[in-house]
């Protein structure tokens, strides 16, 4: 067969492109960004080696061994340590401003693994396992279009520059909301199918999530877990992020809207540092470092419909390409998978299922 195209370097990307080099079908992975791991992304501080220093999630951070299997299976196999989210002690509630409640068992967290290194960590592994020379960043795909039994593929380069791909079979790794939106299917992939993709939520792609750095975890010299809930902000859900033998971490998703967050701007940082000093003392007022990462605001990942801040939708109801594009492209990103859809989880099950295909072809 020749070569297989995979659109998108997130997990979903990768780990296909790792089972189809097993499988020793040629592949090109093509990816719109100059890094890989999409949505996976660990920030650095200092040496993310050796302490001080560490690797903190700024997407995702956690996998449940307890009813998922594949993420557990994948670390393991790229020889990554795993370990439980820190919830000894008390949470913090906040429920109104000045109003502060310290709820001393039940962390809702319990069950919640991190992986030591960050989850970087993990695309780092998976990418070194992959041929370099069929990686392509910075490869954004903008259209694709069926050509006999094959499909024609459109890039652009981040200078603007065009080029095009052939392939038998398409694989995308990308949000299908993305899909519908941003890359041109030529021809239509069946009546109201682009529709029904562009209704797909975005897994936490309205998020922002903030890291703050610190000496040490003093929180927890005080009896409490690192763990948080406000209903006043900026942070709503708050946890500690310290990795072993790296510097400590607080760490929370932003509870304001895209559009506050940018009205806000820098200010943010302030912000949530004048939280965590309201939460768990003054000693929360002089960080080493503030890291964070809007995700509503990179192109690759959110649309302007990924605004609305959402509870875990309900994945897997969406129709499959059809008419000419029935078994020419095959769909792999996390929103794609039908049983773990938006989760890590999700991303490795729907690039099992699209290299499955694959295989069968
Ligand atoms: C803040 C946050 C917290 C999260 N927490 C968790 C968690 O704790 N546990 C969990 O299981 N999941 C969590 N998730 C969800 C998890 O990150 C995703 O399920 C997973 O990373 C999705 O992987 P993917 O490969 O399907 O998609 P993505 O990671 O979105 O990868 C898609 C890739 O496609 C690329 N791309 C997009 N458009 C194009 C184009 N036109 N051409 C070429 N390339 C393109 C992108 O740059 C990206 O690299 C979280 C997500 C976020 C943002």
């Amino acid at each position: 067969m020749a070569e297989v195209l995979i659109i998108g370097g997130g997990l979903g990307g990768l780990h296909a492109a790792m089972l189809l080099q097993e499988l020793g079908v040629g592949y090109q992975l093509l990816e719109g960004s100059d890094r890989l791991g999409g949505r996976i992304l660990s920030g650095t501080v200092g040496a993310a080696e050796s302490p001080p220093g560490g690797a903190y999630d700024l997407g995702p951070a956690w996998f449940w061994p307890a009813f998922q299997r594949r993420m557990p299976a994948l670390v393991t196999r790229m020889g990554l340590t795993a370990r439980p989210q820190h919830t000894a002690g008390a949470l913090m509630w906040e429920e109104a401003p000045g109003s502060l409640m310290r709820i001393e068992s039940g962390a809702p967290t319990d069950g919640s693994m991190r992986v030591d290194g960050g989850l970087g960590a993990l695309v780092d592994a998976m990418a070194m396992d992959l041929d370099a020379g069929r990686i392509h960043r910075g490869a954004r795909v903008v259209a694709m279009r069926v050509v006999g039994r094959g499909v024609e593929v459109e890039t652009v380069d981040n200078s603007g520059a065009g080029s095009t791909h052939l392939a038998p079979l398409v694989i995308t790794a990308l949000p299908l909301r993305l899909l519908a939106q941003t890359i041109h299917l030529d021809p239509d992939p069946g009546p109201g199918v682009l529709a029904a993709w562009a209704g797909v939520p975005t897994w936490m792609a309205a998020q922002a999530k903030v890291v703050v750095v610190y000496e040490s975890p003093f929180w927890r010299e005080d009896g409490l877990s690192g763990e948080a809930r406000s209903r006043v902000g900026p942070l709503v859900e708050i946890h500690d992020a310290t990795p072993p033998g790296g510097l400590a971490a607080l760490t929370g998703f932003v509870g304001w809207p895209p559009e506050v967050r940018e009205q806000v701007g820098d200010r943010l940082a302030d912000a949530v540092v004048d939280q965590l000093t309201g939460l768990f003392g003054p000693r929360a007022a002089t960080p080493l470092a503030v890291l964070r990462k809007d995700w509503a605001r990179d192109p690759l990942l959110a649309t302007d419909d990924d605004a609305p801040l959402m509870t875990h939708p309900r994945y897997g109801g969406h129709p499959g390409p059809a008419g000419a594009w029935d078994g020419l492209l095959l769909l792999a990103g996390a929103e794609a998978a039908p049983e773990s859809g938006g989760y890590m989880e999700g991303a490795l099950e729907a690039s099992s299922l699209a290299v499955d295909t694959v295989r069968e072809h």
